[in-house]
């Protein structure tokens, strides 16, 4: 498939997922963490090694070219699948330039800081893209749902009232908008589980003995703030999708599907940057033909000059694109 109608499909195919920047998100009647676009599971898991070559070849060249820097902040409730996505999307890319990073409750050090600080010390380098397992919105969403947590952040008192969500919603966007404008570009996904299908996890990891390590009784207790939590999420989509970082709500409940879309639009993103391979300078490709003859020079006796151009005949005449 050409390269221009490959980005126009995936353009397309996450174009439903994309929170209109400025609409009014109600998590329930809004989106279906059921859905899955027409698509089956089969074709899913070929649309999903396709994507992933993709993002391999496209984060090589991100690297090569050392100017622009992707930062992907995934958010989701116990048991949406963050792991596993993380765990399959990346599969294909070089680990050096990929950097995951877990955000939990946050320590003593932490809390002695600014709410933002912590996520700050992780954000991506040029070349690189960074994973936020859970990511600064945890500081709008577990924050917001249980006000003891705020509490905990010790803030002045003109920075705790009643205003404070608001603010950090304007700071957030701020804050993003800022990395944004020198080469970072955020990519924010919440991956959209239903309440029955978060149940039906939780058994499958009482029920299956492997999957006991993974059973946290502290999940079932969150659960019943699930109300709670849909209506923090909702705002905080309506407040932070902009035009420069958007939320994606990913249907989550079949997990598969849930890593086609992550794939795409990250592959999305990637594709908007459209990296390249730095190009070479007349001065530099003079001296690359000088050390090419010069290595040539030292070929032994009876041995081609350039082994590798005598194996690949097309070697160095091909332009990369
Ligand atoms: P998994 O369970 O798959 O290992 P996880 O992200 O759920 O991944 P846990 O260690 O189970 O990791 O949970 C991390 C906890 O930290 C979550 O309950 C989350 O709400 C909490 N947390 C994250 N950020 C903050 C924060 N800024 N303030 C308070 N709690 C936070
Ligand atoms: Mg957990």
């Amino acid at each position: 498939m050409h390269g221009d109608e490959r980005a126009e499909r995936i353009a397309d195919f996450i174009e439903p997922l994309r929170v209109e920047p400025g609409s009014k998100v109600r998590l329930g009647r809004d989106f279906d963490p059921r859905d899955k676009a027409g698509l089956k599971k089969r074709e899913g898991v070929e649309l999903l090694r396709s994507g992933v070559e993709l993002l391999a070849e496209y984060q090589q060249r991100l690297a090569a070219q050392d100017t622009y820097g992707v930062l992907l902040c995934l958010q989701a409730l116990d048991a949406g699948g963050k792991d596993g996505t993380i765990r399959h999307v990346m599969s294909g890319v070089n680990p050096q330039g990929v950097r995951v990073s877990s955000f939990k409750v946050p320590s003593a050090e932490e809390l002695d800081h600014d709410y933002l600080w912590r996520y700050a010390k992780r954000l991506p380098e040029r070349g690189g893209i960074a994973i936020f397992n859970r990511s600064h919105y945890e500081e709008v969403l577990v924050v917001r749902v249980h006000p003891e947590l705020l509490v905990r952040q010790r803030l002045p008192g003109h920075a705790r009232g009643s205003g404070v969500w608001k603010r950090r919603y304007q700071e957030i966007n701020d804050w993003e908008r800022h990395l944004t404008d020198n080469g970072f570009k955020v990519v924010k996904i919440f991956l959209n589980l239903s309440k029955e299908e978060q149940r039906t996890r939780f058994l499958k990891r009482l029920d299956l003995p492997e999957k006991n390590w993974k059973f946290s009784a502290a999940d079932v207790r969150e659960r019943q703030y699930w109300d709670d939590y849909q209506r923090a999420f909702s705002r905080m989509l309506s407040a932070t999708s902009t035009e420069w970082a958007p939320w994606y709500v990913v249907p989550a409940d079949r997990k598969w599907f849930a890593r086609i879309c992550t794939a795409a639009i990250l592959a999305h993103t990637l594709i908007d940057i459209d990296p390249r391979y730095p190009e070479v300078d007349e001065e530099t490709r003079k001296d690359l033909r000088t050390a090419k003859r010069r290595l040539e020079q030292e070929a032994p006796e009876g041995l081609p000059a350039d082994p590798y151009a005598a194996r690949h005949p097309s070697a160095g005449k091909k332009k990369r694109g």
